[in-house]
């Protein structure tokens, strides 16, 4: 039966942002950090919901594994930030990343939207248990970026699954095994940004084995302010001990049934921790960007859209150019209710965002309702004013491309070359 025998934790603000977004749970069997983003002080309500559904404990483990009670809890969060966001236009488009580890009597449960990290320290040797719901990402897994790309990216902030801005949204689940002596990091991406995974587990090993976890805490934190401390920064290290045979608390009787299936007993519910109020300002592309090179009053995040995006706030002007004509909207609408929707989202097109040339994906139209049918899906590094005026044009003629040609047309402005769309 495992147990967890030591843990620690630190937030801290870091050497740039005027407050802290970050969030987190820090109460054996749970630990959570949920990492902000949104205008003025929407990130921190973002993050503070999602440890605030953590709170609320798991119930009595009568209905479901803790695997599957623990996405509920996400999905839950989701759901109340999506309608905080929607009713209250100060938090509009707000979000918050949660990584969530939960040992329970056999096994690590783990639930992850974003770019908030497990670790896992094994003998010496640190691993990395969860992908990061990001673009760079996105981009080293398509082979367009190498991973050392990745680490110096400008965009590299830019996540692309987050809890709150959908109505739904996709979760990462692992139930993984764990041995005696195993040490978890939860960290949120003001650690990992400014440190390497190398740096990272040269300090978790660095000095005496009996030190406490709190020193290791404090040096890596110490050590991503030293490198910059550009973001908020949130470390938790958590011990387990014990082996995963079945404990005496009830699921001896179960034992020969896979952990999935195992309900397990009532925890009250985990300390929460809320931190300081921040104003995180995130790039954050909304198809409304198009053509539009004003910086907006309201940071934004970019969010690669599967579905429908809400409605702006109330207030803000549409941008004329890409309102589509009735025909289009009624021929659009019959394409969504024929699933023609999907097939939108596998064409691209090329479009200005905060001044850079960007890749797009979906249809370049709106519905009514504020339905957009695209998101941004690739910014590149090519400002739009260094494009020649006519090319311009040709450019952003919002022609229906294909991923391939798209990219290519970008990658080719972006080494310099002269293009023809
Ligand atoms: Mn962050």
């Amino acid at each position: 039966m495992l147990r967890v025998i030591e843990y620690a934790q630190r937030t801290d603000t870091g050497r740039v942002r005027p407050a802290n977004e970050d969030s987190f749970v820090a109460r054996a069997p749970l630990f959570a950090v949920a990492d902000g983003m949104g205008g003025a002080q929407a990130g921190e309500v973002a993050s503070r919901m999602a440890v605030e559904v953590l709170h609320e404990g798991l119930g009595d483990g009568t209905d479901g594994t803790v695997a599957e009670r623990l996405r509920d809890q996400v999905v839950e969060a989701n759901h109340r930030i999506h309608e905080r966001a929607q009713s209250d236009s100060r938090n509009a488009g707000m979000g918050t990343t949660l990584t969530a580890a939960y040992v329970d009597e056999r096994r690590l449960v783990v639930v992850h939207v974003g770019d908030s990290r497990l670790y896992r320290l094994r003998g010496g040797v640190l691993e990395r248990l969860t992908r990061d719901h990001s673009l760079v990402e996105e981009l080293v897994r398509q082979g367009r970026l190498t991973p050392e790309e990745a680490a110096e990216h400008p965009q590299r902030s830019i996540i692309t699954r987050a809890l709150g801005p959908e109505s739904e949204v996709a979760i990462d689940s692992e139930v993984l095994r764990v041995q005696d002596a195993d040490v978890f990091m939860v960290c949120s991406d003001g650690l990992t940004a400014m440190l390497s995974d190398e740096r990272i587990g040269d300090l978790l090993n660095a000095g005496a084995p009996e030190d406490p976890l709190q020193v290791r805490v404090d040096a890596l934190v110490d050590a991503a302010n030293d490198a910059g401390g550009r973001d908020n920064i949130t470390v938790l290290l958590f011990r387990v001990a014990g082996d995963d045979t079945p404990g005496t608390m009830g699921s001896q009787a179960v034992s020969s049934v896979a952990i999935e299936d195992q309900p397990t007993g009532t925890h009250p519910g985990p300390d929460v921790k809320d931190l300081d109020q921040a104003t995180a300002v995130m790039p954050i592309v909304t198809p409304a960007d198009l053509d539009d090179e004003d910086e907006d009053a309201h940071p934004r995040h970019l969010i690669e859209a599967s579905g429908p995006r809400s409605p702006r706030p109330a207030g803000k002007k549409r941008r004329r150019g890409l309102r589509a004509g009735p025909f289009i909207v009624l021929f659009l609408i019959g394409c969504i209710l024929t699933g023609g929707y999907f097939a939108s989202q596998t064409v691209y097109f090329v479009g200005s965002y905060k001044g850079l040339v960007t890749v797009y994906r979906g249809l370049p139209y709106d519905l009514p309702a504020g339905i957009r049918l695209y998101s941004a899906n690739y910014p590149s590094s090519v400002p739009v004013d260094e494009v020649d005026p006519q090319l311009r044009k040709r450019l952003f003629d919002h022609r229906i491309r294909s991923l391939g040609d798209a990219n290519d047309l970008v990658s080719r402005l972006e080494r310099g070359e002269v293009v023809k769309p």
